[in-house]
């Protein structure tokens, strides 16, 4: 069924920012013909109201950091100086604030009124004095643990928004949160998923846009219709909700938008599956403009002939939306990967900024998406200024400029034959926030290139299943696990050549350049790399903040937060904290003082083991809070952690069916989280403890574990089938003890989940 794929395409098929990659510049300073929606011509000159003006002028206070990107254009950088080159040396530990929790931390904090604001698991809020690190207070939504299986990668969050004495939150399940900024205390709630079908999880950021907070969630993989919702600042009152894609058109479109949207889709399409474009993680609002600009994510099923077989560009999947936050109406789109069938979402940070282009100033925003190309778009219009790749691309040779879209390559073709794609699912850019200088003119990109090879888990037709995952694809990284991983995913009937498939993996494992995980400084108007800083951990590359200091201060998974010059990328400055970090810093100001703060901890999408490199694998992963300041102290690193060996496994179960049943059944239903690989936060089933095998069938089955995150999978697997995955982790435990290699982690070893975002 598979054709094994020649060695010579990757060759010829590879962009790697040569000038081979380019032609697209010729047309580049010729306006694109977007197909926008009409606006009203009353909406771009609207009067600015009271709250927006409050917005414009408290953008201008430094000393806070008003939304988590920073001040309004949400550049993750900050006016601050007193920290800088001349000073940074003595950079040292303020005070640190124990989350209680070992799970993924992704939130970048809000610092209104002296108070840092940061979130954590299932929407944890945490309100902790700027200055003494002495809790203000932590509000603990109820969540029920059974939606921790609409998650694809961790019960994370990302952030709060902060304005005129409210603070917004949304927890994994959906429950948009009000609270008052000064005690938690909960002033009104809406439940965004109510009556909503497909399985969503929040986990982004809500954003302040006018008079309404807007909020949007997570689950293109798992059946989800992405939408965003708008609720009055004050009562929580419903205003508007601007759904991503058509629903079915036997039923009436919810608003005009979509009526046209829908022209790009088969009126046949898989409409049942939800079909994504959820906005799982930024916007960004001007207060000027009042626009709101919302990245949406990619669709699923993947492959468009399984959920658009007339194919077309299916709107708004990928794209950049500009919507009135008045009206909820579109003003403008842009799609940045017309027909997403690599989840290459635009859900990436977005940054509104001032750049002199070709001799005009313009007011733009950039955004780097998982596809691989940097975009300078005017953000008045959204016409297209400038889309060269940042990172290695041969799913596209170029993006034309005069029609705006993508150019592909065969190589973007996985369903007809697997193909080796750069760049892979986790994308180019991921949820890392990335920071514009304006100092240095240089955008800082927590960046990854990386390839994985795609192939069609349905060679014979997509087959819907309620409650799947509905990815549809394959994404196997070019590590031996993913060798491993073929025999899980496809049956033993001869209707795919396993072992074919395997020597592909095999053969680009030979030929591909290796992984790099790189913090890459990007001159926008040049379109080209200034430097770039190559990071060891594999696939976690931290985040970044730059400053007026000339710094960049960089958050590692190894514990160390490291500061740059922000021209060079020379290291100035590495603490150790002992803390693995993911998450930006954020920087503030009180009583004459500059403080930087960063949450620590890791997990997420694609880490749900540590990585030996990792400060988690050496102090375990106690998530904390952590500020420094000229003049402070060493850093408390948390105790070294002893990981237990790996115990004895019980008696194997079943028969070599049996266990093969089990393999697959775990590939399909469990592997998205549990790597099984080494330690981490997600349990390794080949070292399950005695206690946990003697109640195996009531965890998977009965959520015995449901509170620890661990739902229930009654409504997917049979006590039959969780008998065959017991089998099968028995035998894989054996056969770990048997080689003596439980005891380390190796970072190759894992496929890193499904999905990483
Ligand atoms: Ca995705």
């Amino acid at each position: 069924m598979f054709e094994k794929v020649a060695a010579s395409v990757l060759i010829v098929s590879l962009c790697f920012l040569t000038s081979a990659c380019g032609g697209g510049d010729e047309g580049a300073d010729q306006s694109q013909e977007l197909s926008t929606s009409t606006p009203s011509s009353s909406e771009a000159s609207a009067p600015i109201d009271r709250r927006r003006a409050a917005m414009i002028e408290a953008d201008r206070n430094a000393e806070a950091w008003f939304t988590t990107g920073g001040q309004f254009g949400e550049k993750h950088y900050s006016t601050l100086d007193q920290i800088n080159k001349e000073t940074v040396g003595a950079l040292g530990f303020a005070w640190d604030y124990d989350l209680f929790t070992r799970r993924g931390i992704e939130s970048t904090p809000v610092i209104v009124d002296g108070v840092v604001y940061g979130t954590g698991t299932w929407g944890a809020v945490y309100a902790v004095d700027g200055k003494s690190g002495e809790e203000v207070w932590r509000f603990q939504p109820e969540v029920e643990g059974q939606v921790a299986k609409d998650a694809c990668c961790d019960i994370v969050n990302r952030g709060v928004a902060v304005w005129e004495g409210l603070l917004y939150v949304a927890a994994l399940d959906g429950v948009l949160y009000a609270l008052d900024k000064e005690t938690g205390e909960e002033i009104w709630r809406a439940d965004t998923f109510a009556s909503e079908p497909g399985r969503k999880t929040s986990t982004g950021a809500p954003r302040v846009a006018g008079n309404v907070v807007v909020i949007g969630f997570g689950g293109a993989e798992m059946d989800a219709r992405g939408y965003v919702t708008a609720y009055d600042l004050e009562t929580g009152e419903r205003a508007w909700r601007f759904y991503t894609v058509p629903g079915s058109p036997e039923k009436p479109y919810e608003h005009e938008e979509l009526a046209w949207a829908a022209d790009t889709w088969d009126p046949d399409s898989l409409w049942k599956a939800g079909l994504g474009g959820t906005v799982w993680d930024n916007m960004v609002y001007d207060p000027v403009l009042n626009l709101l600009y919302v990245g949406t994510g990619n669709s699923a099923v993947y492959a468009q002939d399984f959920r658009s077989p007339a194919g077309g560009d299916n709107l708004f999947v990928s794209s950049i939306l500009a919507i009135n936050p008045d009206t909820g109406r579109l003003v403008w789109h842009y799609q940045t990967t017309p027909g997403d069938q690599w989840d290459y979402t635009a859900t990436q940070n977005m940054i509104l900024t001032e750049l002199e282009w070709k001799g005009e100033r313009r007011d733009v925003l950039m955004q780097a998406p998982k596809n691989g190309f940097f975009y300078i778009l005017d953000r008045a219009t959204g016409e297209l200024l400038s889309a060269e790749n940042f990172a290695p691309v041969n799913w596209a040779s170029h993006v034309d400029m005069e029609t705006g879209k993508p150019v592909l390559t065969d190589a973007a073709d996985f369903v007809s034959k697997p193909s080796v794609i750069w760049p892979s699912t986790r994308g180019a850019h991921n949820w890392r926030p990335m920071s514009y200088s304006e100092d240095t003119g240089l955008v800082y990109i927590p960046a990854y290139e990386a390839v994985d090879l795609k192939v069609n888990l349905f060679p014979s037709g997509y087959e819907y299943v309620p409650h799947h995952w509905t990815a549809g694809v394959l994404p196997l990284p070019l590590i031996e696990a993913a060798v491993d991983a073929v025999d899980g995913f496809y049956p033993e009937d001869g209707s795919v050549d396993k072992d074919a498939l395997k020597q592909t993996i095999r053969d680009y494992k030979e030929f591909a350049p290796p992984n790099r995980t790189i913090l890459r400084a990007w001159n926008p108007v040049k379109e080209e790399i200034a430097w770039d800083i190559e990071i060891d951990e594999f696939g976690n590359s931290g985040s970044v903040l730059s400053t007026a200091g000339g710094l960049l201060f960089h958050t590692k998974p190894d514990g160390n937060l490291n500061v740059y010059d922000d021209e060079t990328g020379a290291l100035l400055k590495a603490i150790d904290t002992g803390s693995g970090m993911m998450a930006a810093p954020a920087t503030y100001m009180i009583d004459g003082e500059q403080y930087v703060v960063v949450m620590a901890g890791l997990g997420g999408g694609g880490f749900f083991s540590y990585p030996p490199y990792s400060a988690a694998y050496k102090y375990g992963n106690g998530g904390r809070m952590m500020a420094f300041k000229l003049g402070g102290g060493e850093t408390p690193k948390p105790d070294p952690v002893e990981w237990p060996v790996q115990p004895e496994p019980p008696a194997r179960i079943g028969d070599a069916a049996m266990i093969e049943k089990g393999k697959r059944r775990f590939a399909w239903n469990c592997s998205v989280c549990h790597v099984n690989s080494g330690v981490g936060a997600i349990p390794n089933l080949k070292r399950m403890q005695p206690y946990i095998h003697d109640v195996f069938g009531e965890i998977v089955l009965e959520g015995l574990l449901v509170g620890n995150g661990m739902p229930r999978f009654d409504d997917v697997l049979t006590h039959d089938d969780v008998e065959a995955i017991h089998a099968y982790l028995i035998d894989a435990a054996w056969t770990e003890y048997e080689a003596g290699s439980g005891s380390a982690t190796n970072p190759e070893d894992e496929i890193g989940g499904l999905s990483q975002h």
